[in-house]
């Protein structure tokens, strides 16, 4: 069987060939941070599922190093087996910044000075109070012949060029300058072109069962060849599933879209806490403030990782009013009153401290709700009957106490964030429950 490819799954599916056959796209990278593995290569994946909004296919990524001729010859042949070529990187102004001059090379032309330019970049230093370097005049220069791509965050414009039957799009390397360009200029460049086709994405978040269970439900719905396309993907124990609709309309497309979500909720309940940017927090938050409920916590191996995540929301003090980061016992003893009796007898990770660090914060701080964490996250302090990875959660309410003991993958940060996720997903099913009733 030949590999399922999405150009293989675009050419098998009948409506999506007639749609999408027109438009296709190589990515390069430039950088040898990247070919060295010093930096990830993100740049490509984004520009990829940026262009797959248009419908515009992804066949390859290439990256190179700073070589000029290694990065002449990727253009040269990338120009080729795609009708457009994204490159992104070696745009700045030191020796190692060689895409201009490749470009040239490519096009057989010299680089000019874009005079606009270079007034343009005198006043991005002058308004700073910064002196411009010398070496900064390089970023004027583009090759004979192509076009200027204005970059309102940075200094580097991107430049625009048909090398071949190409279209030619080449921008800065630094994510924030790449992310800004392609909304600028290469998207509504291309939008006209990518034919009739119309793409709408959704994506539906779970928390609380792995992938092959939440895949176990859905199975019949994610056919690759199907429409909507519908993937799974996994992130700290939020399982994402992905909804690709495809229409000759935006309105056709969302219809689609939506029902397919609608069946996704149906099937896995109370497992989905939100759609597209809606975050655990946000979705919690958004629950306690309905209610008018307010949540205070105790955590220990976290260490203040529940609160920073609790306080990503803009306004969580309308719910969320603190917390202790009770690492040490004494601390549990003296701030979260716990009995010392209780640690020694149980330890301090036991359901036992956890139950009483969530009841008694619960009662300091005279909150509706108070969450609590105490784990081993590791790599050491494990032991036979309390191994790295074992956490428990408490949540303390007004319909009582409830406990969770958590055997968590993974190393210490992975553990750390799962059982801050696992906290807030038990209020949250609390609060959502609570709601039904
Ligand atoms: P450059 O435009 O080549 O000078 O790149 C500037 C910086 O952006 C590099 O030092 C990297 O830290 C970052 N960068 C460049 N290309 C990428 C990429 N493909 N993915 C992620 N970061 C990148
Ligand atoms: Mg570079």
């Amino acid at each position: 069987m030949p590999p399922l490819t999405a150009r293989y799954w675009i050419l098998n599916s009948p409506l999506l060939r007639s749609m999408f056959m027109s438009i296709t796209a190589a990515i390069l990278s430039i950088g040898t941070e990247l070919t060295s593995g010093l930096t990830v290569d993100t740049n490509s994946a984004h520009i990829s599922t940026r262009l797959a909004e248009l419908g515009i296919v992804t066949l390859r990524h290439v990256t190179v190093g700073d070589h000029v001729d290694d990065i002449a010859a990727a253009i040269a042949a990338e120009s080729v087996g795609a009708d457009v070529l994204v490159i992104s990187g070696g745009l700045g102004p030191t020796e190692d910044d060689l895409t201009r001059q490749a470009l040239a090379g490519v096009l057989g032309v010299e680089l000019v000075l874009d005079e606009k330019v270079l007034e343009e970049l005198t006043l991005f230093f002058e308004r700073r109070g910064w002196s411009m370097n010398p070496t900064n005049r390089v970023q004027a220069l583009r090759p004979a012949g192509t076009e200027t791509l204005a970059n309102p965050v940075g200094t580097a414009p991107g430049i625009y060029a048909r090398v071949g039957k190409a279209e030619v799009f080449v921008v800065p390397g630094v994510p924030s300058e790449m992310r800004t360009l392609i909304d600028l200029h290469v998207l509504p460049r291309l939008a006209g072109k990518a034919g009739s086709a119309c793409l709408v994405f959704r994506t539906v978040h779970t928390f609380g069962a792995g992938e092959s269970a939440v895949g176990a439900e859905i199975r019949d719905l994610m056919h690759r060849s199907a429409n909507p396309l519908v993937g799974t993907t996994v992130a700290d124990g939020v399982v994402s599933i992905r909804v690709r609709a495809a229409a000759v309309a935006k309105d056709q497309a969302e219809k689609l879209a939506d029902q397919r979500v609608e069946e996704i909720r149906r099937r896995l309940g109370k497992l989905v806490y939100g759609v597209d940017e809606e975050t655990l927090p946000a979705v919690l938050g958004q629950l306690l403030r309905q209610r008018a409920a307010t949540l205070s916590i105790a955590e220990s191996c976290t260490g203040g990782w529940l609160g920073k995540l609790l306080t990503e929301p803009s306004g969580a003090s309308d719910y969320f009013l603190g917390g202790l980061i009770c690492y040490d016992n004494r601390v549990k003893r003296d701030f979260a009153d716990v009995d010392e009796a209780m640690i020694a007898a149980h330890g301090a990770v036991s359901e036992q401290v956890a139950g009483a660090m969530a009841q008694n914060t619960r009662r300091r701080f005279g909150t509706t709700y108070a969450l609590s964490i105490t784990g081993i996250a590791g790599p050491t302090g494990g032991s036979g009957d309390k191994p790295v990875g074992l956490v428990y959660t408490a949540l303390d309410g007004p319909t009582g106490l409830r406990l969770q003991r958590n055997q968590l993958p993974g190393p210490r940060d992975r553990v750390r964030l799962r059982s801050a996720l696992m906290a807030m997903n038990m209020l949250r099913l609390e609060l959502e429950d609570s709601t039904r009733k």
